[in-house]
């Protein structure tokens, strides 16, 4: 049985039975989408949960990210700054608004864009961008007070990609905070996100974008949008998600403790992300120094262990956006491919935890040789393994 591949991610979202009480409401009330109740008491529970004082449904995570900087980018201008580490979706949000991605570096530590890091670029980017887009690491807590900082001394418009974060917020500023309920994030409803703000009246316009722009009684576009309400089925799930979440919570907590514990007890040459534990996470991450990268995900591939980099080699690393212009990656390209996404997930018993922080180098033993080389022929790649 020990031999069984060990799968990295098994998303668990609510049953029929936990859904179904909130089934039964909609064949009552006969409404299905538009904002309807389910909708309604669902946005109203997530911002009790996130300490949000309005929130806007959104199809997904990606759509969110789109409406928040459509409202928030300065007009006239074209670049966006972010980080190149992150899932592909922050770019492809970024582009579909119409503008451009300046890929920036991370901190190696927190893995995030910080204020001093974005401040020491903007005198050498080409122009002023529109917007800040800064995104939350695998679901790791965000810098609000920071960031909102950074808006009042540079005015410029600060937005968040925290897609896996939604537990991890307690409360939600001025900024706008786009999370997913993708089935692969904590409170997975299948397709759906959330923009979480304090401003009440950017929220009515985010909501009124979500729904072709009509605002108040009439139907009248009183702004540019579309359709990216979701539908009262989605909501059931996501009330029945909110129901299930502290077992869930508790599960994710108790699987990056089962790793701590282990790293630690066996003298490890290994972290795990910063913090993790204090906040939960679907896709956790071990980081081994660069010159164990190969000899580990051999091990691990030996022993049928699934693991991912989750945000692959940063986003400068994809075809789609290879013509984006970057702002030095040096940390990025030597941090991101030592970041291993291993199992996280309620299916993993002790023995596999014990396997899979066996193929982990132990402190006591000395690096293999060469195996630096490895992280820099990653780098000369072309094209990323994912
Ligand atoms: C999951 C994720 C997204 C995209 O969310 P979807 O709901 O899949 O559109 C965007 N950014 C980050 C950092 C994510 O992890």
């Amino acid at each position: 049985m020990s031999n069984l591949p060990v799968k990295v991610l098994v998303p668990s979202l609510p049953t029929i039975a936990q859904i179904e009480p909130y089934l039964h409401r909609i064949d009552s009330a006969r409404i299905y989408s538009n904002f309807g109740p389910l909708a309604t008491e669902f946005a109203q529970r997530l911002g009790g949960s996130t300490g949000s004082e309005s929130v806007t449904l959104t199809s997904n995570g990606t759509s969110a990210i789109e409406i928040a900087l459509r409202l928030k980018a300065l007009p006239g201008r074209k670049l966006c700054v972010m980080p190149s580490f992150t899932f592909v979706a922050s770019a492809h949000a970024v582009c579909n608004v119409g503008l451009t991605p300046a890929f920036v570096d991370i901190d190696p530590v927190s893995l995030v864009l910080t204020p001093e890091l974005v401040e020491a670029v903007l005198p050498r980017l080409p122009e002023q961008p529109a917007a800040v887009l800064v995104i939350s690491a695998f679901g790791a807590p965000i810098d609000q007070e920071g960031w909102a900082r950074f808006e009042v001394r540079n005015g410029i418009p600060v937005v968040f990609d925290a897609a896996a974060a939604v537990t991890a917020l307690h409360h939600v500023g001025h900024a706008p905070v786009c999370v997913s309920l993708h089935a692969t994030k904590v409170l997975g409803i299948g397709e759906g996100g959330a923009i979480l703000s304090s401003d009440a009246e950017f929220g009515q316009r985010a909501t009124a974008m979500t729904g072709f722009g009509f605002m108040g009684v009439e139907r009248t576009s009183a702004l540019r949008g579309g359709n990216f309400r979701i539908s009262e089925y989605a909501a059931a799930v996501g009330l029945a998600a909110l129901d299930a979440l502290p077992t869930k919570v508790e599960m994710l907590r108790n699987v990056a403790f089962a790793y701590r514990t282990r790293l630690e007890a066996t003298g490890r040459r290994a972290r795990l992300q910063e913090g993790v534990g204090d906040w939960v996470t679907m896709s956790l991450n071990i980081i081994v120094e660069p010159d164990d990268v190969k000899a580990t995900i051999e091990k691990l591939d030996a022993q049928e262990i699934q693991w991912r980099r989750w945000w692959g080699l940063g986003c400068h690393r994809h075809p789609a956006f290879a013509d984006c212009p970057t702002f030095g990656l040096a940390v990025t390209n030597k941090v991101a491919p030592t970041v291993i996404g291993v199992p996280c997930h309620d299916g993993l018993k002790d023995e596999d935890f014990d396997r899979i922080v066996a193929c982990f180098p132990s402190a006591a033993h000395a690096r293999t040789t060469q195996a630096g080389s490895f992280v820099e022929d990653l780098i000369e790649q072309e094209v990323p393994t994912l």
